[in-house]
């Protein structure tokens, strides 16, 4: 658990694109040097264990041969926006990662459990293959379509390429309503209230309702969480 991860990432930044090399450590090794943020590393520890070990036994219920040993990483820098997501490693074991500025801006346990659980879901809910399987779809109608008009390579191919980013922004925010109401099951069984957890959305830009937005509005996430938490009985 020692082992330093390094992740290449694709960062977009304004017109260019730049690749970024991004240094992970464990949770558990994590140690901050500025004096705001070790104030909350011991939290954030103790939310990184309950999470992994709720959102475990959520994925082993629910899936079948499906790696459930999550790992929660914390991604050193470079220090940017706060961010939070998942993805997997080498050997399909699924990593969530926090970037320090995610750390720091939430104000408690509460909504750092909140933001795990629903990277988590997003793995239990098998979001990254049913994404890549939308785009490959996506391209694969609007490049028949284009064919089908008497389109050249370049178009076809142009058209494939608009099909793949339809095809995955489709379903992204039903993926994201997703893992909210599965997020909300999974901070609740570790201990944490998602209720107050989901205060964090009052502090996010809220994408509003544009077409093809990859975010839900922020009150319909609001409105599915305490949904969720009503049908848990942790509201009257
Ligand atoms: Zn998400």
């Amino acid at each position: 658990m020692r082992r330093v991860f390094v992740l290449l990432l694709l960062a977009l930044s304004g017109c260019g694109a730049a690749v970024e090399r991004h240094v992970l450590v464990p949770a558990e090794a994590w140690a901050p040097s500025s004096p705001a943020l070790r104030d909350k590393a011991e939290t954030f520890r103790q939310v990184s264990r309950a999470v992994a070990r709720a959102a475990g036994a959520e994925c082993r219920r629910q899936t079948k041969g499906q790696n459930c040993d999550f790992v929660i990483l914390v991604d050193l820098g470079p220090f940017s926006q706060p961010n939070a997501f998942q993805t997997l490693d080498e050997h399909g074991r699924p990593l969530v990662i926090f970037n320090q500025g995610m750390i720091g801006s939430a104000r408690n346990g509460d909504e750092m459990a909140f933001v795990m659980g629903h990277e988590a879901a997003h793995h239990i809910m098998g979001h990254i293959a049913r994404q890549i399987e939308n785009a490959k779809e996506g391209a694969r109608v609007f490049g028949e379509l284009a064919k089908a008009q008497g389109e050249g390579p370049d178009e076809i191919e142009r058209a494939q390429q608009l099909g793949a980013e339809v095809g995955m922004q489709s379903y992204a925010k039903a993926f994201e309503l997703e893992a909210d109401i599965l997020g909300t099951v999974i901070t609740n069984e570790a201990g944490y209230d998602p209720l107050k957890g989901m205060a964090y959305f009052s502090r996010i830009p809220d994408p509003g309702d544009r077409f093809l937005a990859s975010h839900p509005p922020n009150a319909r996430r609001v409105e599915v969480v305490l949904k969720t938490a009503a049908d848990l009985g942790l509201v009257e």
